[in-house]
């Protein structure tokens, strides 16, 4: 419908403020409250993180750089990235999450990290680098290419974006999980197909530069550098 956006968006603030913020926050840490599923995710979560962390390490000090992170969740990559020195600005449609990740910061000593609650299409201003991860999972497919494209507007010199890929293998196991969706509510999931995110970049004035692909059992995420050209 004309407004399934708004709906979709409503449904996931208002999941990522309860049930869901309680089951992220958990997969999130270090909590032995997490099923095997939850583990895996956990574990392939990590994986992503730490791979873009490994980039921006190679590519030299990142301290004094401004860094905006979209849909930050529990500060999982905001975190790390202020304690490399990064001046970061993180937000997240949730309020709950944003504020998890502003106190588990400040609990951290962090004090160039900013959290506040917005969806990523109202974030605004011209950062270094800004990053996006595994937020468009929940981005319906007909708005992904507007996204990346006002990822890009907001960014100087590198976007990183990861997103579940849309190919025959995900999109067969994304069905199978919707025909047993277990106990707990989970909201709408979105495949993306990788030319419609590699298009929308380039468009954008970006050249991918680097990319990842992170498989577990219950997590995948491909996973985009790119920068302006
Ligand atoms: N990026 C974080 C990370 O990698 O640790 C969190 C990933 S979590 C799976 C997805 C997050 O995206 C949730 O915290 C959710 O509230 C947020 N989110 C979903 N849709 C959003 C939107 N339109 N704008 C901003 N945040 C959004």
């Amino acid at each position: 419908s004309l407004f399934s956006t708004v709906d979709d968006k409503a449904e996931v603030r208002e999941y990522f403020n309860n049930e869901g913020f309680n089951r992220w926050n958990k997969i999130y840490s270090d909590s032995d409250e997490v099923n095997k599923v939850q583990l895996d995710i956990r574990d392939g979560h990590a994986q992503t993180i730490q791979k873009i962390l490994n980039w921006v390490e190679a590519d030299g000090d990142i301290s004094g750089k401004t860094v905006c992170d979209c849909g930050c969740g529990v500060g999982s990559l905001a975190i790390p990235l202020a304690q490399m020195g990064a001046k970061v600005s993180a937000s997240d449609i949730s309020d709950a999450m944003a504020t998890e990740a502003a106190s588990r910061a400040k609990a951290m000593g962090i004090d160039n990290a900013k959290f506040y609650t917005s969806d990523l299409e109202s974030v605004t201003g011209k950062y270094n680098t800004v990053t996006c991860v595994d937020v468009a999972i929940h981005y319906p497919t007909d708005k992904m290419a507007e996204m990346v494209g006002h990822l890009c507007s907001l960014a100087e010199d590198r976007v990183l974006i990861s997103f579940a890929p849309k190919t025959w293998y995900y999109d067969l196991l994304k069905k199978i999980g919707e025909l047993f969706p277990g106990p707990s509510k989970t909201t709408r999931a979105y495949l993306h197909e990788e030319a419609v995110v590699r298009n929308a970049l380039e468009k954008a004035g970006f050249k991918v530069s680097r990319e990842e692909m992170t498989g577990t059992s219950f997590y995948f995420s491909r996973l985009l550098e790119a920068k302006r050209v």
